[in-house]
């Protein structure tokens, strides 16, 4: 027997140290290709202890006997990642060696209050005396695991709580509804702090260069997402459920996440913590299948094996794919491989007659979306086909990936969507680094990986900022912390600090317990900050 980690694995990572015989695996920094969708604990290794279940974030562990019947699959997954990659002895990576700081000598102010933030946060805190001041827009932290992760991933949601230490410590200054270019500027945080780090993520959403891509009915995913969310600044979007079918373009996480929340039945949704508009919205709604559009094969599909095989045990719904080029090939990687299987066992399934559909259509190009005065549908290119094909639909969801935005007044790489950096130093257009500022998370790297995938990206930000404190590479002579507040004040701005946002969070709750869902979210911002002051 052993402990098996399941499709909710968020890669932080947490349970590696804990781990008494390193059983679990790619290790960063043991030398493995660390570029996997997840962890997995070898079998053949596991001592039963349970250290990583107590660790896990997301409750993403089972002991094998416990698995639930929709991730029993999770026991031959994690075996057979290591038939293909065998593990590698390690030694735990040493914790780096950061000394305690002198109280006062280093004060870091991070803009942003999602994963990467958050993980940039624990990680400075983590050094005796560095005090952290966090600066986010919004009265609420948590960014995309408050408004990106999907409603019916609950459990996700939950890697939450292991910031908690972080945000009630008494080195750590919380100031939400603040935002840095109009209530503080950039030369003022910096006047402050003796570092910024920026976590301030890729809000946007690409977009899709084809022509018909202005006509209603064809939105950003990106603004679906933020709707079902109940992110203030998505809440007003309306979506056209009134049809049967909707297309989806792109294959990733995103795509498939959009896809459920599409489908799922009302007595699910009511489970999850969406917004209310969307749940009204989507209780009523006619989508009875959905079609994701990829331009690529199955073998390139973006999304991840563990929510592909996820799809599979959806009530109701069947998953359709529309290709035969699924065979692996010798050299696939253990995840591609477990995915074209998967793909395979969805393609020699039967359909269950009435059931609601995700077609998954391969090697189809967006080519142009059709319609007079709004969508109609979207004319894909596909493979022997020179004129292309129409898949009728009024709804279409671009979820072809993120896109950042310029930081002001910092470099930027407009091509990439970040900000240019050394491991997470800015660096301006000579390459040479900007005193005292850096970056983590999708604003550094580009948006991919999972949330925990900002914990490395993170610690090697914070690397490089400690060993610029200690070299003597950061400004001394900071002013004092209490003119931030002066200067708050003469603008009228109106912080909310931890407490608050705990008693927004208590509020969401109560309303939530009021009608048996995990929480009842506040969409406008001012009902936050009422709850905040309550
Ligand atoms: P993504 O994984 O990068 O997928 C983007 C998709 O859009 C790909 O299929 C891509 O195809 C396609 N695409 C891009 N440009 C296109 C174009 N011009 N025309 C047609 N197709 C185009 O992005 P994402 O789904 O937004 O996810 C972002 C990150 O968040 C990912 O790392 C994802 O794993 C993570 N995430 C994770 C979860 C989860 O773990 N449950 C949930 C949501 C998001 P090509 O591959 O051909 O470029």
């Amino acid at each position: 027997m052993a402990y098996v980690i399941t499709q909710n694995c968020c890669k932080d990572a947490s349970c590696v140290p804990v781990c008494p015989v390193s059983c679990i695996h790619p290790v960063s920094g043991a030398g493995e290709f660390t570029d996997t969708e997840m962890l997995y604990i070898d079998p053949e290794a596991c001592i039963d202890c349970g250290a990583c279940l107590e660790e896990c974030p997301v409750d993403a562990i089972y002991y094998d006997e416990d698995l639930p019947a929709d991730q029993e699959r999770f026991r031959e997954i994690n075996a057979g990642y290591f038939e293909r990659h065998p593990p590698q002895t390690h030694t735990p990576a040493a914790l780096v060696d950061r000394h305690a700081v002198k109280s006062g000598a280093l004060r870091v102010a991070v803009v942003g209050a999602g994963p990467a933030a958050c993980y940039a946060s624990a990680a400075l805190i983590g050094v005796d005396g560095v005090e952290v001041n966090l600066f986010e827009r919004l009265p609420t932290p948590f960014g995309l695991i408050r408004a990106g992760v999907a409603p019916d991933h609950q459990h996700t949601k939950s890697v939450v709580r292991i910031f908690e230490h972080v945000f009630s410590n008494k080195r750590f200054g919380c100031y939400l509804n603040v935002e840095i270019g109009s209530d503080l500027t950039h030369d003022e945080l910096l006047a402050h702090h003796h570092a910024v780090i920026y976590a301030v993520g890729a809000a946007r959403g690409r977009e899709l260069d084809i022509p018909g891509n202005e006509l209603p009915g064809n939105h950003s995913a990106v603004d679906f997402v933020g709707w079902y969310n109940g992110h203030p600044d998505h809440a007003h979007h309306t979506f056209d459920l009134s049809g049967e079918r909707a297309v989806i373009v792109g294959n990733g996480n995103v795509a498939l996440d959009v896809a459920r929340m599409l489908l799922l039945d009302a007595d699910h949704l009511v489970a999850t913590d969406i917004a209310p508009h969307a749940l009204a919205v989507l209780s009523d709604s006619t989508v009875r299948e959905v079609v994701i559009v990829a331009r690529r094969d199955p073998r390139d599909a973006a999304f991840s094996a563990g929510e592909f095989l996820a799809l599979g045990h959806l009530p109701g719904i069947d998953v359709i794919i529309d290709s035969t080029d699924l065979a692996a090939a010798p050299d696939d990687d253990a995840e591609t491989e477990l995915k074209l299987r998967i793909a395979r066992e969805y393609a020699d399934r039967p359909e269950t007659a009435g059931n609601k559909r995700i077609v998954f259509r391969f090697a189809a190009s967006p080519a142009e979306v059709v319609g007079s005065d709004r969508a109609e549908g979207l004319r894909v290119m596909t493979n022997g086909s020179p004129e292309g094909e129409l898949i009728t639909a009024p709804l279409i969801l671009r979820a072809i990936g993120y896109q950042g935005s310029a930081v002001e007044p910092l470099p930027f790489d407009t091509a990439r969507g970040v900000v240019p950096n050394d491991s997470g130093r800015v660096v301006d257009e000579d390459g040479h680094p900007v005193r005292g500022v850096y970056v983590t998370g999708w604003i550094k790297r580009g948006p991919r990986g999972v949330i925990g995938t900002n914990r490395n990206c993170a610690d090697e930000t914070v690397a490089a900022l400690l060993d610029d404190f200690v070299a003597g590479r950061l400004a001394t002579d900071v002013a004092d912390p209490a003119g931030i507040a002066r200067l708050f004040s003469e603008r009228g701005s109106s912080p909310i600090g931890w407490a608050g946002w705990r008693a927004i969070d208590a509020a969401e709750r109560q309303r939530g317990a009021e009608v048996s869902r995990p929480r009842v979210k506040f969409i406008d911002i001012t009902d936050m900050v009422s709850a905040a002051n309550a």
